[in-house]
């Protein structure tokens, strides 16, 4: 079972900030963000068995039942050399999700900007909040969220996109929460020491979902944009080919990514 001593065996070979661990929580994000306000150190860590409030983008809701899957949140403080390639946040917070899914013998794929996918359905989100000092993020919080156990997929009715689990999609016993958050955890840390190279934005780049298909990014206005999903600029926004071949570059903010149907 999942409690805070043994998150803390698993994760004392990590360099980590902190930790909180909590049964039951509204929301492991924003536990985190008061808890970046009042001093947290970097690379501390927000973990809930169950989120009662969890949030997703725009205040949609993330679902994150009791006993399935990972929810937590993670507090950088940015140095100097990391300010300039903070953009790169959420791709960084997505290949460490990826990375761990690869362990396992899945084949993820990242749908910018925020969400891992298994066999084209979600099976986990990001999501980030900042907390600005003057025109300066002082710190930032990731959240991720990821379902491990097929009791953590939301009914249908809830989603506007599939969603799916660890466990459905490798058809196999699933191995332990602690296992899967320390592979993540690793892996933040090896490529946040790499924010600044080409290696991470090709990284992210090469496991875009839908590349070279056709897609819509909708925008919030009327209409969606839609061209061909050709790559990423290197701070991480998304670029489009029209049907010219001309570059359409789609910055992050609310715009939710689909296959053209
Ligand atoms: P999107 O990236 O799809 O635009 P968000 O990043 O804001 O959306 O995530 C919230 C949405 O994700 C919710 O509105 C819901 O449809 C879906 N969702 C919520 N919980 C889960 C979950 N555990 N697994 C998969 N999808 C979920």
């Amino acid at each position: 079972m999942m409690n805070e001593h043994s998150l803390k065996k698993t994760l004392s070979q990590l360099n980590i900030g902190g930790l909180r661990y909590f049964d039951s929580i509204g929301s492991t994000n924003d536990d985190a963000l008061a808890w970046a306000a009042t001093g947290a150190h970097d690379l501390s860590i927000v973990i809930a068995d169950e989120q009662t409030q969890g949030r997703g983008r725009l205040g949609r809701k993330w679902f994150s039942p009791k006993g399935s899957g990972l929810a937590f949140s993670l507090v950088l403080r940015p140095s100097a050399g990391q300010r300039p390639h903070l953009s790169r946040t959420v791709g960084l917070a997505a290949l460490s999700i990826a990375e761990s899914f690869f362990r396992l013998g899945l084949a993820p794929c990242i749908k910018w900007p925020n969400d891992i996918l298994l066999n084209r359905k979600k099976a986990a989100g990001i999501l980030i909040e900042n907390i600005w000092s003057g025109d300066d993020v002082d710190s930032l919080v990731i959240g991720m969220g990821i379902n491990i156990y097929t009791n953590s997929v939301p009914p249908p009715e809830f989603l506007q996109f599939p969603a799916t689990s660890l466990e459905d999609a490798l058809g196999r016993e699933t191995p332990a929460r602690e296992e899967i958050l320390f592979n993540i955890i690793s892996a933040f840390i090896h490529w946040r020491e790499r924010m600044g190279t080409d290696e991470l934005v090709k990284g992210w780049e090469q496991l875009l979902a839908f590349r070279g298909e056709q897609v819509q990014v909708h925008t919030g206005g009327d209409a969606p944009i839609i061209g061909r999903l050709l790559g990423l600029e290197s701070d991480g926004s998304l670029r489009l080919g029209d049907s010219h071949d001309k570059s359409i570059i789609i910055r992050f903010g609310d715009v939710s990514l689909r296959p053209s149907a």
